[in-house]
């Protein structure tokens, strides 16, 4: 469906009637209220219509039977493995990367850009307007494969944090991956320098930033997560990694480092207000003190951490502790539906399968998905919830169709029921999604360029 772009005198949305969840700091809640959008910030919210005599009024939507929320925002990912999909089926972590590891070490930007329009596609269609990718292999002669995924994902509209991954650590020094798959340290520094020097931008309502993510301590050497930490701080930019996420992992840190994870990852410079982790499903009590202490934040990636039989995350001991928590979808090469909307509920019924009916509430996961995941990317005074000043990142879920209509609460439709249909999602002030579908690139397109690449990639193997 094609959009009408605002001019100048069309600078306001306004969005009535519907229940509105806003996750502001007190949980508010409007059981009929509106949002007023001006231009791509977030005028007004509250009960009730909107404000009478309004000007410049480009577009009323009537949002009865819908549920407003903040948009999604994901804080772990990995848009190329959109290619990879449905492979090492009945694998754990590091059997699953063995096998996976060659085949991505035939990616190119080409490939890479077909990956990140299925990957993004998929978060906008399932709510998501915030989203951190973090990419890490980068063959010799690849070409620019950020500058592929930042475009694609530019096409698409979707708010973006771009990752500078690396992986300098290879079997030949003890780590995980082939030889063949890694980068050389000083290589890797100077990429990400001029990674951060080319797109980084902290401006205030930014569509792009760049943070340094060397991958995981069994595919990276101590010196390159020292001087990754130093190289960070230094330009202003947030650091992410992969930490405690298999009991092997901590074995393998233990054997080589003389300490489990988060001891390794402190002596490295990696704990503080601008550091966030995907999966800290093995976090020992003195583990978890330390991330409470110093502000570190988790990617809590439930269906990942299933799909892999990594174990349960200790969510609710880390909201108790208050440990900035997120939600993350992870790679869909082991989480293959892509969609972030579903992963609310997942966090739900997984953490209450570690024993506790209350182990999470609706609230809390809806809370996790939105300000929880803003304030892991360092962005809770622009995103993450519904308050005037703040970014439009909004979805409106349409929750009185068949599936949704007789549960009772809004917030538990989103979050207990299936993923309801979207009828629209604003980021930054511009509708993405009308309808479930995109509007800014044809679905059909992606499907089959990405069929295309897929195959492509696994002839290269
Ligand atoms: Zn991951």
């Amino acid at each position: 469906m094609a959009v009408r772009p605002l001019d100048v005198d069309d600078r306001r949305i306004v969005i009535e009637n519907a229940a509105i969840a806003t996750v502001d700091a007190a949980g508010t809640e409007y059981a009929r209220g509106h949002v007023v959008v001006l231009d791509n910030t977030v005028e007004s919210v509250g009960d009730g219509p909107a404000p009478a005599g309004l000007a410049g009024v480009a577009r009323r939507i009537d949002g009865e039977g819908h549920l407003l929320t903040p948009g999604l925002v994901n804080t772990h990912h990995h848009f190329y493995q959109w290619l990879t999909r449905g492979l090492a089926q009945n694998d754990t972590l590091f059997d699953w990367l063995v096998a996976l590891y060659p085949t991505w070490a035939r990616i190119d930007a080409e490939l890479m850009h077909a990956a990140t329009l299925g990957s993004a596609a998929a978060l906008l269609k399932s709510g998501c307007t915030t989203a951190a990718d973090h990419h890490y292999v980068f063959p010799r002669g690849a070409g620019d494969l950020l500058g592929a995924s930042i475009e694609a994902v530019q096409q698409l509209g979707l708010r973006f944090t771009a990752l500078r991954g690396s992986m300098d650590r290879s079997r030949k020094d003890g780590g995980l991956p082939p030889d063949h798959a890694v980068e050389d340290t000083d290589e890797i520094l100077a990429a990400s320098e001029a990674a951060v020097d080319r797109w980084h931008d902290a401006s205030f309502g930014s569509m792009l930033h760049i943070a340094l993510a060397p991958c995981s301590p069994f595919s990276v050497s101590t010196e390159l997560l020292t001087l990754s930490s130093e190289l960070a701080r230094r330009k202003g930019v947030r650091l992410h990694t992969h930490g405690s996420e298999t009991a092997e992992e901590a074995e393998f840190c233990r054997k080589l480092f003389g300490m489990g994870p988060t001891d390794y990852f402190e002596s490295t410079g990696w704990l503080g207000e601008d550091v966030w982790m995907a999966h800290c499903v093995h976090l020992t009590d003195s583990d978890l003190a330390k991330f409470a202490e110093t502000g570190t934040g988790v990617a809590h990636c439930p269906s990942s951490n299933a799909r892999l039989a990594a174990g349960i995350a200790r969510v609710p001991d880390m909201l108790a502790a208050g440990v900035p928590v997120g939600l993350g979808v992870d790679g869909t090469a082991s989480n293959e539906s892509g969609l972030l909307g579903t992963e609310l509920r997942n966090a739900l019924l997984i953490n209450r399968l570690a024993g506790r009916p209350d182990a999470l509430t609706v609230r809390q996961s809806l809370r996790l998905a939105t300000m929880g995941g803003a304030r892991v990317l360092g962005r809770q005074h622009e995103i993450g919830s519904i308050e005037p000043g703040k970014l439009a990142d909004l979805a409106l879920w349409k929750i009185d169709g068949l599936l949704h209509s007789t549960i009772a609460d809004p917030v538990a439709a989103l979050v207990l029921g299936a993923l309801p249909p979207l009828t629209t999602l604003l980021v930054n002030g511009i509708p993405v999604i009308e309808h479930d579908h995109l509007t800014t690139a044809d679905e059909s397109h992606i499907a089959r360029t990405c069929a295309r690449a897929a195959r492509d990639l696994a002839s290269r193997t």
